[in-house]
């Protein structure tokens, strides 16, 4: 064998066990001593699969310190058009070099905290036209070695009077994107033309659809039901996902169960942050079983001042702010940094099994709850069998 991880601790077994890896993948998952040329002696360490951020608004991540925080930030509606106004500026200034270099250091960051696949929000609009798309796109093949980046062109105004910028987002999936984004709450009265339109264009090119959803706390917004109708119409059951969704904790409980229910059904899922209604978006989800992954969403931008793309850092906001406290419910936040963001990217070969994918998290503890209640770092992390980062540094 290339390569040996010996002695590592396994999720949801005892003792300690031997992995082979070969040609990026995993040849061998072994109670015996493997003999390999290459071996590396986890001690009793946890090994994981690679984590997996499901969404970050790469293009804008690590801007924070070009704007001003003296003013107090409003909330609901206006918060999204003040953030906005904020934002506007800072973006007529960005260059392609300087979106690729900080995308690179989040990307490192990343890495160094146990990431190995990532899918970033990147802003397509008028202004910005497709210069973060083809940033991130260069940014994409450089992280390639140590990093798998999914790319979702995401429109944040009004296109349903804007053909320029539909036009932009079908050039942006021509040139490699991965999927259509949005933001159904524009359209709270009727909101059926703009998802036909996001949806069309993504089963077009066979993309994904990855929407920000009903985020101001209105219970007149739900577009989960139109959501589940739309992937079924258009072919794309197990791609769709929504991010945030304040509003499934404004829904008469008896209303949102069948739709949950449907969303599972059909592969819609949930990614969000970790705190705010966590019940309705994160718990009751879960244990369903619809993927609901937790995110950074943004890193050090005008929308989060702080953040250092560090998906046990927000698994470990999640149970402090949450009451996430037994095994069991660690054990799910774990999942949701991890297997179910793959289910969410539809990662195929992902896991600790023969014939998958040697993307691999070594961490010196010996449970993901001491992972997650003690924030460790990774002590190795793989990408394809090869070592990309140690002790919290990306070594790439
Ligand atoms: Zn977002």
């Amino acid at each position: 064998m290339e390569t040996v991880i010996a002695n590592a601790r396994l999720r949801r077994s005892s003792g300690v066990w031997h992995i082979g890896i070969r040609d990026g993948r995993i040849r061998a998952v072994s109670r015996d001593p493997i003999p390999g040329r290459q071996v590396i002696h986890a001690d009793g360490g946890l090994l994981t699969p690679g984590l997996v951020e499901t969404h970050l608004h790469l293009e804008k991540a690590l801007t924070a310190d070009r704007i001003s925080w003296n003013e107090q930030r409003p909330t609901g509606h206006e918060y999204r058009r003040f953030q906005e106004q904020i934002t506007a500026p800072l973006k007529r200034g960005y260059t392609h070099d300087d979106i690729v270099q900080r995308a690179l250091q989040v990307a490192r960051m990343a890495s160094a905290a146990g990431t190995t696949t990532m899918r970033a929000q990147c802003e397509v609009d008028e202004d910005l036209q497709l210069k973060a798309i083809e940033a991130l796109l260069d940014v994409r093949e450089r992280v390639q070695p140590f990093l798998t980046l999914q790319i979702i062109a995401f429109p944040p105004g009004d296109i349903m009077g804007a053909p320029d910028v539909v036009g932009l987002l079908r050039r942006a999936m021509e040139l490699g994107a991965d999927g259509i984004g949005g933001l159904p709450e524009l359209y709270p009265e009727n909101g059926e033309p703009y998802l036909d339109l996001l949806f069309r264009t993504a089963a077009e090119y066979g993309g994904v659809v990855d929407l920000h959803v009903d985020q101001p706390r209105d219970e007149r917004l739900f577009s989960f039901p139109l959501m589940v109708t739309k992937a079924r119409q258009y072919g794309l059951e197990g791609k769709v996902t929504g991010a945030h969704s304040n509003s499934l904790a404004f829904q008469p409980r008896d209303q949102v169960l069948p739709v949950l229910e449907q969303m599972r059904e059909t592969g819609v899922h949930l990614a969000c942050l970790p705190y705010g209604f966590v019940e309705e978006r994160i718990k009751v989800p879960k244990a369903m079983g619809i993927a609901v992954s937790l995110i950074n969403d943004n890193v050090r931008d005008p929308w989060q001042r702080g953040g250092s793309a560090d998906l046990v850092q927000i698994a470990m906001i999640y149970a402090r702010t949450s009451a996430v406290r037994s095994d069991g419910d660690l054990e799910a936040a774990f999942d949701m940094i991890s297997e179910d963001g793959a289910r969410s990217l539809g990662l195929s070969d992902y896991g600790i099994r023969e014939g998958a994918w040697a993307d691999l998290v070594l961490f010196r503890a010996e449970s993901v709850q001491h992972v997650i209640c003690h924030h460790v770092r990774p002590a190795l992390v793989f990408k394809a069998g090869t070592i990309v980062a140690q002790e919290g540094r990306c070594l790439l």
